[in-house]
């Protein structure tokens, strides 16, 4: 037996294991001060109202024997898939169920659809970046170049001069919050095309998009469908991490790769829980819109309270605005490490540090908004009265 030695070259990551052990030192130090933490990665606001009632009916229908229901379609209920579809359709994007692919979350697809791309491929991940597409590509074998995501492209890396195959873009961005318009979203296509390549379009926070010039869908792009694969998921929009529900769009113009993708899911997928799909469906009706919105508009209050707070500071950031992340540059020169030591001993914030997103992220810093309201502004206010 051989084992896949890829796996050897994955580097350890301690990012979220040292923030932990950082924080409990200092709280164990400190018992009596108020630790705020805004590194939280994850959504905090309960599954709202129609989706809860949806999965509850289901979970009635699959107790009784006229409506129980096995094994499901891998690719998802076609009444999911045309929820999906039918909200495209409100973007103007236009595509077919059997271009529409359930599945339990974007980061199982962002991995496993490395199974339809041979080892010689030259991968292409912007740094800083969220760290599942360049650990995937490493457990494969496969090579992975960077684009310098830094201040002076807004941390919206443009193609590069050399030729890549597969390209992974996160617009908005985990970790920096920065969005790609329709012109910069257009250059990545069109290199694409140029270079026969595929662009794998993470679009998980597309819902926190509040400007309708601003692209929710790479097919929104032209071109688009002939070169591009999209993942979406209910994680961040809906409050589905924990409950599980994405979809991943595979266009027949890629030709050969919609039906692979078919034959991957069915041979090793066996489809997402029909009560889950009952709940992901309900998301798409008027009322899930209405209530979701709610969910998304309090982290984006939160984000803008963080946003203008660092104005007010001079701190320079991107982020924030159709994102529930703000990317800050850590001030006086601290590097990413010593600006978590000074935020968690002067403000007790808890924060994450950029360095861990990859190089560029160094002297950066990542607060997110998905804290409690009354903490976002506690915090906020430990900012202001003592400036940095
Ligand atoms: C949270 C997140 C996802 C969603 O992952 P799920 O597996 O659907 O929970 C995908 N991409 C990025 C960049 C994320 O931050």
């Amino acid at each position: 037996m051989k084992i896949n030695k890829n796996y050897e070259n994955l580097e350890q990551s301690y990012l979220f294991s040292t923030v932990a052990k950082k924080v409990n030192e200092y709280t164990s130090k400190n018992p009596d001060k108020k630790v705020i933490r805004l590194g939280i990665g994850d959504v905090t606001r309960p599954l709202c109202k129609a989706v809860v009632e949806a999965m509850h009916k289901a979970v009635d229908e699959m107790g009784v024997q006229e409506t129980f229901r096995g094994y499901g379609p891998e690719q998802g209920y076609d009444f999911l898939r045309t929820a999906v579809q039918g909200y495209y359709a409100k973007n103007g994007v236009n595509l077919e169920l059997d271009e529409i692919f359930i599945s339990d979350g974007a980061k199982s697809d962002l991995g496993n659809i490395l199974d339809l791309f041979d080892k010689d491929n030259t991968v292409l991940v912007p740094d800083p970046v969220y760290p599942v597409y360049v650990d995937t590509n490493i457990m494969n074998g496969r090579k992975v170049l960077f684009t310098e995501a830094n201040s002076d492209n807004c941390f919206l890396p443009s193609p590069p001069s050399t030729k890549a195959d597969i390209i992974y873009i996160c617009s908005p961005n985990n970790p920096t919050g920065a969005v790609y318009n329709k012109t910069q979203l257009k250059e990545w296509v069109d290199y694409a095309l140029k270079n026969n390549a595929i662009i794998l379009f993470d679009s998980a926070y597309e819902c926190f998009i509040s400007d309708n010039e601003l692209p929710r869908s790479i097919y929104e792009i032209e071109g688009a469908k002939n070169c591009a694969i999209e993942f979406c998921s209910l994680s961040k929009t809906a409050g589905f991490t924990g409950t599980r529900c994405g979809y991943t769009i595979v266009p027949k113009e890629l030709g050969k790769l919609n039906k692979m993708w078919l034959r991957r899911q069915t041979t090793k997928f066996n489809g997402v829980p029909y009560i889950i799909q009952r709940g992901a469906e309900a998301v798409f009706t008027e009322e899930g819109q209405k209530e979701i919105k709610e969910n998304i508009n309090y982290y984006k209050e939160n984000a803008k309270l963080i946003s203008e707070t660092l104005k007010e500071c001079g701190i320079w950031h991107v982020g924030g605005k159709h994102s529930p992340y703000i990317w800050l540059k850590c001030p006086n020169e601290m590097n990413s490490w010593e600006f978590f030591d000074y935020l968690l001993e002067n403000f007790q914030i808890v924060g994450t540090p950029g360095s861990g997103f990859g190089k560029n992220g160094e002297g950066y810093f990542r607060l997110t908004s998905f804290g409690s309201k009354e903490n976002t502004i506690e915090a906020m206010e430990r900012i202001k009265k003592a400036g940095f």
